[in-house]
């Protein structure tokens, strides 16, 4: 068959073919993105109080309290190790490694969480190395929700918790921690969970509890009689604990670190998460590990092996020497781990003592590097009507980013929706700053008060 194409007289005739060809090119059809939208399973995880927060510091440029991550410079041993992998004559550090952890990672990891959790941890079937802990998270979480699942989730919790549950058609069960009181110095042991709510949310619908100790951002660090609470019941009803432990190593004095999954009976039913970004204050490097027993490892290798596969090879390289070189010095005051410890413990109560002198409320962390502080009493001093926001926390983090030049963030965004407003007379701020940098603080809030 031929077809006529062109414009009034100045017909042509062309054969079925080119006749196609010509139609593909010249009839646009517009694009229907309705057929795009999001999927359903990441509905209402939209929005994302990081990527907001950062976009405003990037456009006020404020003294930046908010998105925690050190101002200053990691252990030179542990950038050093970084440079000598991708210049070491053996290139193939800088090629694909070992998909579930860089042998030499595995290897001390494997050692140093055997000798603290009291038990030998195998290296090959019971540790993933991850794209930070928040793969790790994902991997764990992604690779034991089924539809319908229940997961219980203590508030605040880090708010990627949700979506993540959501994203496996699981149902987040929500439980927060409330401060006994609200008057005098309020420790993060204040903050505190109601024992008959904690059992009334186990049932046989239940998958998993995650745990966040040292908590963020309240900087709760769970007793021994909190975590037997929670051991026994995941006991009780057969559930998994998914425990963050990210800030394992910032712990201050006398409190102490207690991993659930070293409590009796607890080691099978336990994955637990850190990060070495945390660990030696190198939050850019994203390398994250998960472990626990191989029957549950494996549910976390299928999510890594076919989303991310393996992870960067000289950044493994480098952690590893890190963690070779403080596992010798483990106990000592040189240890990073003790000393980035005692170093925070100054940073915390001087922020705390800056903010209650300008009228704010803080409640002392006993771990992590975060603080909230009850802002309520500085009401008068704050337009909240200048923002349009929701919530109350997010109104002044914001009204102060831009007209008091510091930043912090809103706590209710490590809420779900029905315990918002327990936390919107609070802020976040972070003080794993340059001393000079908490002293700027500290004179930006002293001048606004005035
Ligand atoms: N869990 C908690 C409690 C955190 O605060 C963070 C902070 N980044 C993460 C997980 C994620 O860690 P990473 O940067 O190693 O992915
Ligand atoms: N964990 C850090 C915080 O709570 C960073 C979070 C992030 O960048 N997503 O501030």
């Amino acid at each position: 068959m031929m077809f006529a194409v062109g414009k009034g007289n100045q017909l042509f005739r062309v054969s079925e073919t080119v006749f196609h060809g010509l139609t593909s090119v010249c009839i646009r059809k517009a694009m229907d993105y309705a057929k795009f939208a999001l999927p359903s399973r990441y509905h209402g995880s939209e929005k994302s109080v990081w990527v907001e927060y950062i976009q405003l510091a990037l456009e006020h440029k404020p003294l930046n309290l908010g998105q925690g991550f050190p101002d200053f410079a990691a252990p030179d041993y542990v950038t050093k190790a970084l440079s000598d992998a991708a210049l070491s004559d053996n290139v193939l550090l800088n090629q694909y490694t070992r998909g579930f952890g860089h042998p030499r990672l595995i290897s001390a990891l494997s050692r140093l969480y055997s000798k603290l959790i009291g038990r030998s941890i195998d290296a090959q079937s019971e540790i993933l190395v991850t794209c930070g802990a928040y793969e790790a998270l994902f991997a764990s979480i992604l690779g034991h929700t089924n539809p319908g699942d229940e997961v219980i989730i203590i508030e605040p919790y880090f708010d990627c918790y949700v979506p993540m549950v959501r994203a496996g058609g699981g149902v987040p069960r929500f439980i927060p921690l409330r401060p006994k009181k609200a008057e005098g110095t309020v420790s993060s042991s204040d903050w505190v969970l109601d024992e008959k709510e904690l059992e009334g949310l186990f049932n046989s619908k239940t998958k998993a509890i995650i745990l966040n100790t040292p908590n963020n951002p309240v900087g709760k660090v769970f007793n021994q009689r909190e975590l037997e609470l929670i051991a026994q019941l995941c006991k009780k009803w057969n559930v998994l604990c998914i425990s963050d432990e990210v800030y394992e190593w910032l712990v201050y004095k006398p409190n102490k670190h207690i991993r659930i999954a070293s409590l009796p009976g607890m080691w099978e039913r336990t994955i637990t998460i850190g990060s070495a970004g945390k660990t030696f204050s190198v939050t850019g490097w994203k390398i994250g590990w998960a472990y626990g027993p191989a029957p549950l490892m494996k549910n976390l290798q299928a999510v890594h092996q076919n989303s991310v596969y393996t992870c960067s090879t000289p950044l493994q390289e480098a952690v590893a020497k890190g963690f070779e070189i403080e596992i010798e010095r483990m106990g000592s005051p040189e240890c990073y781990f003790e000393s980035l410890a005692a170093e925070l413990v100054a940073k915390r109560d001087y922020m705390a003592k800056f903010l209650s002198e300008v009228g704010m409320n803080p409640t002392i962390p006993e771990g992590g590097y975060f603080m909230i502080a009850d802002w309520s009493p500085l009401e008068s001093k704050v337009n909240l009507n200048d923002e349009t926001d929701k919530y109350k926390d997010y109104r002044f983090t914001k009204w102060m980013t831009k007209n008091v030049k510091l930043q912090g963030i809103p706590p209710s965004a490590f809420y779900s929706d029905e315990h918002k407003n327990l936390v919107e007379n609070f802020v976040r701020y972070c003080f794993i700053k340059k001393d000079e940098n908490l002293q700027k603080a500290h004179t930006i809030l002293k001048n606004w008060k005035k």
